[in-house]
This record gives structure tokens, C-alpha cells and sequence, in this order.
């Protein structure tokens, strides 16, 4: 009798076949969580384990992620007569902005503006 070979994946320390689940939301990379993300889990000791497909799944899904929700979010506060928005540390640096920096503040449409180093 020929028997059906399965080639499963094993945890490595129970020595279990893991089973392939599904996480209902998964933080490949910090901050970018995914939902409803393939995984293989060992019964015993619930070890996540990700094949290389999976792995590059999550990593393309974590970019596309990134393109919709880039962008900080921040509180208007208010100096002064001025209604203030901070500019966060990580994006005054990568853009080089320092105190004193002029920038244009141009309307876009009804609901917000951008800001542009002149
Ligand atoms: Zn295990």
C-alpha cells in the first residue's frame, strides 16, 4: 500500500507538525499591523513559524500598507493667535528643516493644506 507523504513543517522544538492557521492580525514590521495573515502555528507550544511565501506576502502587503497610511499623526495646538502643528523630529530631519526654515502653507481642496520648504 502506498502511503500519501505530506511534507509538513515541524516545530523544532516539540518536534510537532504545525498547522496552518490563520493570525486575525499580525505585526510584520512595528506600527504596520496586517489582518487575517497565513501562518503555520505548533499545537503544543503555539510557535508562529512563516514559510518564505508567507514572509514575502507580509512584506509586500506591509509596503502597500505604507503608501496608504504614510503620514504623522498630530494634535493643533496653539501659540499665540496661530494655530500650531509640530513637524515631526524624523521628517524635519529627513528633509533638512530646521528652526527658522520658511515653508508655504498651500490649501488643498476643503479639508487640509500642505507644506512646502520655499
Ligand atoms: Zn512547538
Amino acid at each position: 500500500m502506498a502511503k500519501k507523504i505530506v511534507e509538513g513543517i515541524s516545530c523544532a522544538k516539540c518536534n510537532k507538525e504545525m498547522i496552518l492557521g490563520t493570525l486575525s492580525k499580525y505585526e510584520f514590521e512595528e506600527g504596520y499591523p496586517l489582518h487575517n495573515v497565513q501562518v503555520f502555528q505548533c499545537p503544543k507550544c503555539n510557535k508562529n513559524f512563516f514559510t518564505e511565501s508567507q514572509a514575502n506576502e507580509m512584506e509586500v502587503r506591509t509596503s502597500e500598507l505604507k503608501e496608504y497610511t504614510f503620514g504623522f499623526e498630530r494634535k493643533v495646538t496653539i501659540s499665540g493667535k496661530s494655530l500650531v502643528v509640530g513637524i515631526p523630529s524624523e521628517l524635519a530631519d529627513h528633509l533638512q528643516i530646521k528652526k527658522g526654515q520658511k515653508v508655504r502653507v498651500i490649501p488643498i481642496a476643503k479639508d487640509g493644506f500642505m507644506v512646502k520648504k520655499q
